[in-house]
């Protein structure tokens, strides 16, 4: 594609800087990167775009910004419990803008250097911005969404609802102070992939994916996958602090199906309870039989969680 003046000499100097690491045979600069593919196991790979008004404020800090796309896509590798190595970085800029290009690497960077992860190659063009991240990693025993089985208990990593309670403030429409504020970038802009959980949990767990779209909705992901169906004690969610903080009337329709927290929900035996106990995690349900159908009886709640009820569920978490 055609680039704006300036903009390749631009891109070369803030991103041909970038540190290669482990497996990085030729970096950045030539027609291809040459990457030394682990002897064992398998190569795990996903693409995230971010468009700028749809995924994220078009003024948005860029140095968060860049943090969020990395951290996203490292959360879809820890879901499949494949440890981060290699990423290209796709970029359509409006224009060559110099800080903001100087915010956006360093932001990129210092989020690839503290998870290990070299930057080898990408495409630059004009354009409104976006950002597409695609990472390569490698695993050794992936944890899939179609192993689940009736019977498997379900877990989340951690709490939940702080990203989708932190929206409003993140996007300007709520006003807070500083430290909440602070917070609230915090839990939208650095979520914590799960990469130390998934390796915790592989050889356990009979399925797994990150939470992106909100714990209800990824959970029919498994449901379909997996061809069963789940039962959710809602009281027994893992609630955000934040969330109870900034939305204590919706913290639990935030926490089951607000997106953005990135926490992993997965599967295990029954029988595992103990042991998935012992690393810190408490089911919040269990899977049931359902066909491919995805049905969510809530315990607590009167009738079936059926889609169109989570479509109901999901709307009262619109404040
Ligand atoms: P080509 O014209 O051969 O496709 P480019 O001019 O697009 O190559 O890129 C030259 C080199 O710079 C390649 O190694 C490419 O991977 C790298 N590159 C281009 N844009 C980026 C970017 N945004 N981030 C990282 N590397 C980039
Ligand atoms: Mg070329």
């Amino acid at each position: 594609m055609s680039k704006a003046p300036g903009e390749f000499e631009i891109i070369r100097d803030y991103f041909a800087r970038a540190p290669q690491g482990e497996g990085v045979a030729l970096g950045i600069g030539d027609d291809c990167a040459l990457l030394q593919a682990p002897v064992s196991g398998q190569l795990a790979t996903s693409m995230d775009t971010l468009v700028a008004g749809r995924h994220f404020p078009a003024g948005a800090d860029p140095f968060m910004l860049a943090s969020r796309a990395l951290r996203v896509n490292i959360s879809d590798l820890a879901a499949m419990n494949a440890r981060p190595l290699w990423f290209t970085l796709a970029l359509t800029l409006p224009d060559s803008d110099s800080v903001w290009l100087e915010k956006f690497a360093s932001g990129l960077l210092e989020t690839a250097g503290k998870f290990g992860v070299s930057l080898v190659g990408g495409d630059t063009t004009a354009g409104p911005l976006s950002i597409t991240i695609q990472v390569i990693g490698h695993t050794e025993k992936p944890l899939r969404r179609d192993g689940a089985s009736v019977g498997d208990n379900i877990y989340v990593s951690g709490p939940l609802g702080a990203a989708a309670a932190a929206l409003p403030v993140v996007l300007a429409e709520r006003n807070v102070t500083e430290s909440v504020r602070r917070e609230a970038e915090q839990a939208f802009y650095f979520p914590e992939p799960q990469l130390e959980t998934a390796n915790a949990i592989a050889g356990i767990a009979t399925s797994a994916l990150d939470i992106s779209d909100g714990l209800l909705g990824d959970l029919g992901h498994i449901c379909k996958a997996s061809g069963v169906a789940a039962e959710i004690n809602l009281e027994s969610l893992p609630i955000a602090p934040l969330a109870n903080r900034l939305a204590a009337d919706t913290a639990v329709e935030l926490a089951a199906c607000g997106g953005d927290d990135y926490q992993l929900c997965f599967t295990a035996p029954a029988a595992a309870v103990d042991q998935v106990r012992q690393l810190g995690f408490t089911p919040i349900g269990k899977l049931v039989e359902g066909g491919r159908r995805y049905i969510a009886p809530i315990t607590g709640t009167p009738g079936l969680l059926n889609r169109q009820a989570i479509g109901t569920f999901k709307s009262l978490c619109r404040p």
